[in-house]
């Protein structure tokens, strides 16, 4: 399996807060990798550092063999096609001014270098691709028509998927990706992004606090507390006796309200 992300002995601190304490990791292309703790361990400051929205104070990230912080604006614009997001609150993500489809093929305006060539013309040809993505994320192709507030919270979660999707990257990152969504949605959200990770191939960073969901989407889980990464392991070992006790906190904690 090629490496696709390494995270290395990054640090990431705001003010008196050490939002991200040395924390090192690697994600295979393809692998499913989740990444718990409760709110406040420096979750989604992993998530921006690697994005690049933010910067690391120490340490090194490194996406498909280039360094982060070695490589200029232009570089980094090219490589950030290979990693698109989905965060928590799709009412946010989406520009409540812009038509459902325009905001599908929003990353795809970011990158015209890349699009495929059918996609070139967006007002023409592309209109299939953004079908094709919006039937794959179960929503009806009339919702390319709809504007935002016509769409349900879970309705807006599924066009940040196909948003998500649009560029094939190689890696997506979902941060809290159903935390803001109803109990009864939440699974839907849940399914959809295993079953279209398993159909794609394309390597997740599922960021959430809840185990129950990472142990689900995830092949591994990386478990983080105050900013240090305390524990990783394949999903198979989570009720090992050798797991981190902090992790087997979380894990009886998530028990105990399931049964
Ligand atoms: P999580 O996603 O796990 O809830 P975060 O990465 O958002 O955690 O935050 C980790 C810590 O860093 C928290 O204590 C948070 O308050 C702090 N923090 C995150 N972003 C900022 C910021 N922009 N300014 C100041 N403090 C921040
Ligand atoms: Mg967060």
């Amino acid at each position: 399996m090629n490496t696709l992300l390494e995270v290395r002995n990054v640090s990431k601190a705001y003010k008196q807060v050490q939002a991200v304490n040395k924390v090192t990791f690697s994600i295979g292309s393809g692998e499913s990798v989740g990444l718990v703790g409760e709110s406040g361990s420096g979750k989604s400051t992993i998530a921006r550092l690697i994005l690049a929205l933010d910067q690391a104070d120490d340490g090194e990230i490194v996406l498909l063999g280039h360094p982060l912080n070695e490589l200029k604006e232009k570089q980094l614009r090219n490589l950030r096609k290979h990693v698109q997001v989905i965060f928590q609150d799709p009412h946010s993500s989406l520009n409540p001014k812009l038509p459902i489809w325009k905001s599908i093929i929003e990353p795809l305006e970011n990158f015209p270098e890349v699009t495929p060539e059918f996609l070139k013309d967006i007002r023409h040809s592309s209109r299939l691709m953004m079908e094709r993505l919006i039937d794959m994320v179960g929503l009806s192709k009339r919702v390319l028509d709809c504007y935002p507030h016509e769409l349900s919270g879970g309705q807006k979660q599924r066009v940040a998927i196909a948003r998500g999707f649009s560029l094939q990257p190689s890696l997506l990152i979902c941060d809290e990706p159903t935390a803001s969504l109803d109990v009864s949605v939440q699974a839907q959200i849940l399914n959809l992004l295993k079953e279209m990770q398993q159909t794609l191939g394309v390597a997740y960073l599922f960021i959430s606090h809840d185990l129950p969901s990472v142990h689900y989407i995830s092949n591994r889980i990386l478990v983080m507390k105050q900013g240090c990464l305390v524990d990783q392991f394949d999903v198979k070992d989570m009720f090992s006796v050798e797991r981190h006790p902090y992790t087997r906190q979380l894990v009886s904690s998530a028990m105990s309200l399931e049964y």
